[in-house]
């Protein structure tokens, strides 16, 4: 079981609604590692199943349509195929992403929630510092990222108590402490933060496409391994860590992590793009 410190114990707000256990009286409910210990060693299936059946409409599952998502939108809808599935728009994605999104429409019927940043913050951004802000410094990036992702997820996280996320532990170092259920991290105060498959391997994901014949985004097989904006993502060599084709031109010298804030809050600009 991997540690993670978390920094305070779940807000009022987190349980403000009466969130009784289905699994079990004895499974105390206020100690947010005990739900993490509680699910480690169960299928992503079963701790689908007891959110779903937890929180119902109040659940989404928020995907980028990489196969871990993939995966986990196959196993949700076989559990409740009205599943809420939420993704960002973020006006910059590779067209290989909207056709994967079309196939994923079409194969699971699903009522894609598709989210786009404030177009006012959009328009000023780019008036200011230009359409390719991101490569000219960090801050720039992380601005970016802020409004065209972080911003617009927290917006429609907004109506909702838990979300499913696609994090997996093989994908980056700063991943390898990942739970299978959390609350309150920091961008997302309030909410419970599901990572069913934080324990697989790719490996386990690739293998669970073909064998149910899950939807496969195509840049994948153009050596792609992490695919996020078009202008930020780029093909990685083989052997080479999963997301170093995310914003490849960036180097830190602080040990913070590459992302956009949506798992994790960035550290203070300390380091140079
Ligand atoms: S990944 Fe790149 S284009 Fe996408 S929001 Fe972040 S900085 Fe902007």
């Amino acid at each position: 079981m991997p540690t993670q410190i978390l920094d305070a114990p779940p807000t009022a707000k987190a349980f403000s609604r009466p969130i009784a256990d289905p699994e079990g009286p004895d499974l105390p409910i206020i100690d947010p590692l005990a739900w993490a210990d509680h699910f480690e060693n169960r299928s992503p299936e079963h701790l689908l199943r007891w959110a779903i059946e937890r929180w119902g409409r109040r659940l989404a599952l928020v995907t980028s349509f990489q196969s871990t998502g993939l995966v986990l939108l196959d196993m949700a809808w076989r559990i409740d195929p009205d599943i809420r599935v939420i993704t960002l728009d973020t006006g910059r994605l590779p067209q290989e992403t909207y056709d994967t999104m079309e196939t994923v429409r079409r194969r699971y019927g699903a009522h894609l929630e598709v989210v786009s940043p404030d177009p006012q913050a959009i328009q000023e951004l780019v008036r200011e510092r230009g359409p390719n802000l991101f490569y000219e410094s960090l801050k720039n990036r992380r601005d970016c990222c802020r409004v065209r992702k972080v911003e617009p997820l927290q917006r429609v996280l907004g109506n909702v108590d838990a979300w499913i996320t696609g994090l997996r532990r093989d994908q980056a170092e700063s991943r390898k402490d990942t739970l299978k259920v959390t609350f309150d991290d920091p961008p997302h105060q309030g909410l419970v933060k599901l990572a069913p498959l934080a324990d697989w391997t790719e490996k386990q994901v690739d293998d669970y496409v073909r064998r149910h014949n899950v939807p496969r985004h195509p840049l994948y097989s153009k050596g792609y391994r992490s695919i996020g904006c078009a202008p930020c993502t780029r093909p990685v060599a083989l052997g080479a860590d999963l997301r170093s084709g995310r914003w490849w031109w960036e180097s830190r010298t602080d040990g913070s992590a590459k992302e956009c804030g949506i798992h994790l809050t960035p550290k203070p600009e300390s380091s140079t793009s």
